[in-house]
C-alpha cells in the first residue's frame, strides 16, 4: 500500500470545481453533497459541452479554469447494455478519460478525482477484493471493453502522477443505486431494473416476477449520496498513486437481493429465475479498508436506500405525467 497525505488536506472549501456529468446519478449526487462545502460548482450541459471531442474539452478547460474536477461522466449500463453495445462503451469511456484528464493536465488542475468501477478487477480475483487485484487476472466478459476504458482512466491518472506530478487520484465504487438511477428495462443496473419490474408487477396485480439469471451471483450495493460523501472525504484527504475501493464491505446474494426489494414495494408473489439471462462475475465484494483506515464508512442501510431509491422512481414517473 502506498503512503496517504496523512494530516495534510486538500480543502474545497472555496474552489472552482467541474463536476463533469453532473446529469448522471453519480454527478448529481457529488453536485447535492458539494452545496455543504461552499465551493464555486462548473457544469456544463451535453448540449454545450460533448465529452468525447477533444478540441472542445480543452478549449472549454481553457476557458472555465476548474481547480478541481470530479470526472463522473461515463457511459454506463448494466450488463446487457455492456454487453451489447460494446463499441460504444469503450469508445465513449476512452474518449472522456483521455480528453478531460489530459485537459487537466494541460490547465493545471490542482486535483481530479477519476471514477472507475469494481468491474477492473478480475473476474475471479480473491474475495473480497482489494485494490492490488488490479490486472492479476482475466476480465469478466460482459463488461471486458468498459472495464478496459475504465483502467486506461486509471493508468492515465497514474502515468500523469509520475511523469508529471499531476495529484490525480482514482477511486472505484461498487456497485451504485439511488436517486437519478436509471429505469430503462433492458439496459439499466439490477437494482432500478427490479424496482421497476417489481412496481408494475404489483400495480398489473401479476402472480411473478422474472429475475435475470441464476439468482446466485453476490453483489454489494452501495447507496449513491454515500459514494458522493466518500468522494469528497478522498478528493480532500487521498492523494496517491493507487485506487480507491468504496463500498460497504457486505454483498448480497441476487435471489435474496430480489425478496428485499419484493418486500420494499410491496410485491406478494413469486420470484422466479431466467437463466437464459447472464449471470456476470460470480461475485464481487470489495475490501474497503483502505477506505475505512483513512476514515470513511457507509452509512445507509441496504433497505433505507432503497425506500429512497423507490420514492425517486415513484416521483419521476409521477413528473413524466
Ligand atoms: P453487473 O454487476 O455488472 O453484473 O451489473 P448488473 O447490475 O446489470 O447485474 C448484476 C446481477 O444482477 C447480474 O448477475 C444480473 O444477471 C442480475 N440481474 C437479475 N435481474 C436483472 C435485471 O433485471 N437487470 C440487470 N441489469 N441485472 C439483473
Amino acid at each position: 500500500m502506498g503512503t496517504f497525505l496523512k494530516g495534510k488536506i486538500y480543502n474545497l472549501a472555496n474552489r472552482r470545481i467541474w463536476v463533469a456529468g453532473h446529469r448522471g446519478m453519480i454527478g448529481s449526487a457529488i453536485v447535492r453533497r458539494l452545496k455543504a462545502v461552499g465551493c464555486e460548482v462548473l457544469t456544463a450541459t451535453r448540449a454545450e459541452l460533448d465529452l468525447t471531442n477533444q478540441a472542445t474539452v480543452f478549449e472549454w478547460v481553457r476557458e472555465n479554469k476548474p481547480q478541481a474536477v470530479f470526472l463522473a461522466a461515463a457511459k454506463v449500463g448494466g450488463i446487457s447494455a455492456n454487453d451489447t453495445l460494446r463499441g460504444e462503451f469503450i469508445y465513449e469511456n476512452l474518449a472522456i478519460a483521455l480528453n478531460v484528464i489530459h485537459a487537466a493536465h494541460l490547465h493545471c488542475v490542482e486535483k481530479l478525482m477519476f471514477l472507475g468501477s469494481t468491474c477492473i478487477y478480475p473476474r475471479l480475483a480473491p474475495q473480497p477484493m482489494n485494490e492490488e487485484a488490479l490486472l492479476t487476472g482475466p476480465l469478466e466478459k460482459t463488461n471486458e471493453p468498459y472495464a478496459i476504458a475504465k483502467i486506461s482512466g486509471i493508468k492515465l491518472c497514474e502515468a500523469y502522477r509520475d511523469q508529471y506530478n499531476d495529484d490525480f487520484i482514482s477511486i472505484m465504487p461498487t456497485n451504485i443505486f439511488g436517486p437519478g438511477d436509471n429505469y430503462h428495462a433492458e439496459h439499466s443496473h439490477v437494482v432500478a431494473a427490479l424496482i421497476r419490474r417489481f412496481h408494475e408487477a404489483k400495480a398489473n396485480g401479476d402472480a411473478e416476477v422474472v429475475v435475470w439469471g441464476s439468482g446466485t451471483p453476490r453483489r454489494e450495493f452501495l447507496y449513491v449520496d454515500d459514494l458522493a460523501d466518500a468522494c469528497v472525504f478522498a478528493m480532500e484527504r487521498y492523494s496517491d498513486a493507487g485506487v480507491l475501493n468504496v463500498g460497504t464491505g457486505k454483498d448480497i446474494e441476487i435471489g435474496s437481493f430480489a425478496k428485499v426489494v419484493a418486500d420494499v414495494i410491496g410485491f406478494k408473489g413469486n420470484v422466479v429465475f431466467d437463466p437464459s439471462r447472464p449471470d456476470g462475475t460470480p461475485r464481487k465484494l470489495v475490501d474497503v479498508s483502505r477506505m475505512t483506515d483513512l476514515g470513511w464508512t457507509a452509512s445507509t442501510t441496504l433497505r433505507a436506500g432503497l425506500e429512497a431509491a423507490y420514492a425517486d422512481y415513484r416521483n419521476s414517473k409521477a413528473a413524466d405525467r
